[in-house]
């Protein structure tokens, strides 16, 4: 009993061993059946969270750094995610001992982003790039998972951002490695000026490369157009901003910038963005209100009994309507509450935004009819001679005005 309590024991602590290492999907928050897009978006969003110069005297985001950079590396390399998937991590570990390599997660996060791995204060920082993405009125209004495509400029991948096919970089022969030279100019017999100029043979970067890069010419970076996810939340601002920090154009000279998204209003386009040919793209938005023209016959305006059915932004009716007998007036405007956008809360989807909206407004234009049948129109006039004769008002009489007009040069001047 006693030895089967050790073996339990044993079996135990075996099993704990074997769980500490986590799944690699499971690390970067994927399934099994995760893009590349999907891996590198999520070690994107993963290295930046837990890296150690944004979590000082935090071990266990440290921790969590290197993890998430071994998973990235073990999923993003096609061959070694075929044996992770067959063998797991023992079977990558087993082949780490053939010879396969694991990079320096710092190295790894630098190759990335650009810059040195680290975060560092005085490091030279590229600039932020702001680009301007249109959202539909819908969009806005529904929120929606997309995805936006910018030229990006990245550190080239061929030559990992050396700039040379072959890895060999040397220092430049001209300037001695400083990326500047000297030189004298004579001013007059005995007089010199000293004037420190760039290095034409290398550029002022100071290394020659003899084998450049075919991709990247020796730029050592390359622009490419990428696409970028696009997260818009449920009533998000016009003209709100997506800040994707440290990913504006990559150099191995720098730490990237951010690239910061404006979401702007685009106009509707039927055609595009309404298949289902509902109203409420052409709302138009002020803040959480949302508003609207609707037009009415004269009839409708003078004698109510009518009904519409707006379609909102989601598809829902608006049901708009008036009695027999309820007038409205041209320029009239309904609120009606609860019907404008869904009002954006920083805490995100919330239950705020599933009861709290803006006013829609709807204002009504009334169409007078400019092409009248004749017979309609001698009966309307009829009936109009007997009320007008009966009660009618004559606005120009009871105005005080004059029937005739004045003799010109008999208005009275105050004199000054
Ligand atoms: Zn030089
Ligand atoms: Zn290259």
């Amino acid at each position: 009993m006693l030895f089967h309590g050790a073996a339990l024991l044993f079996l135990l602590a075996f099993v704990q061993l074997a769980l500490c290492v986590e799944d690699y999907y499971k690390i970067l928050g994927l399934n099994k059946q995760a893009s590349d897009k999907q891996i590198k978006s999520a070690y994107r969003q993963l290295s930046k969270k837990y890296h150690p110069d944004k979590n000082p005297n935090d071990d266990t985001a440290k921790d969590k750094f290197v993890e998430v950079s071994e998973a990235y590396e073990a999923l993003i390399d096609p061959e070694s995610r075929q044996i992770y998937d067959k063998y797991g991590h023992e079977g990558l570990k087993q082949r780490g001992q053939q010879g396969g390599h694991h990079h320096d997660p710092f190295d790894l996060f630098s190759r990335f982003f650009g810059g040195g791995g680290h975060y560092q204060r005085g490091q030279p920082r590229g600039h932020n790039i702001e680009i301007k993405v249109a959202i539909s009125l819908r969009d806005f209004y529904n929120g929606r998972d997309t995805e936006f495509q910018w030229e990006k400029q990245q550190i080239c991948e061929e030559c990992a951002g050396t700039g040379s096919s072959d890895g060999v970089v040397d220092t430049c022969h001209h300037c001695g490695g400083h990326g500047v030279r000297i030189i004298k100019h004579q001013l007059a017999p005995g007089m010199f000026q000293q004037v420190q100029t760039q290095c034409d043979q290398c550029g002022g970067r100071g290394k020659t490369i003899k084998h450049k890069c075919p991709v990247c010419g020796g730029n050592r970076v390359v622009r490419q157009t990428i696409t970028v996810p696009l997260h818009i939340d449920r009533g998000a601002a016009r003209d709100s901003k997506i800040v994707y920090e440290n990913e504006a154009d990559a150099s191995p000279d720098y730490i990237a910038g951010d690239l910061i998204v404006t979401l702007v209003e685009k106009e509707p386009d039927i055609e595009q963005d309404n298949p289902e040919h509902v109203d409420g793209v052409f709302f138009r938005r002020r803040g959480d209100d949302l508003f609207w023209r609707e037009v009415l016959s004269l009839r409708e305006a003078w004698m109510g009994d009518w009904t519409r059915n707006l379609t909102h932004l989601d598809g829902h009716i608006v049901r708009l309507g008036r009695k027999r007998g309820e007038v409205v007036q041209p320029g009239q405007v309904d609120t009606i509450e609860g019907e404008g956008m869904p009002v954006w809360h920083e805490d995100g989807d919330s239950v705020y935004h599933e009861t709290q909206f803006g006013r829609l407004f709807i204002e009504y234009i009334v169409v007078l009819p400019d092409q009248i049948e004749s017979g309609m129109e001698k009966e309307f006039w009829a009936l109009w001679q007997k009320w007008r004769g009966k009660i009618g008002v004559d606005l120009h009489k009871d105005s005080g005005r004059p029937e005739t007009p004045i003799p010109a040069g008999s208005e009275q001047h105050d004199e000054l």
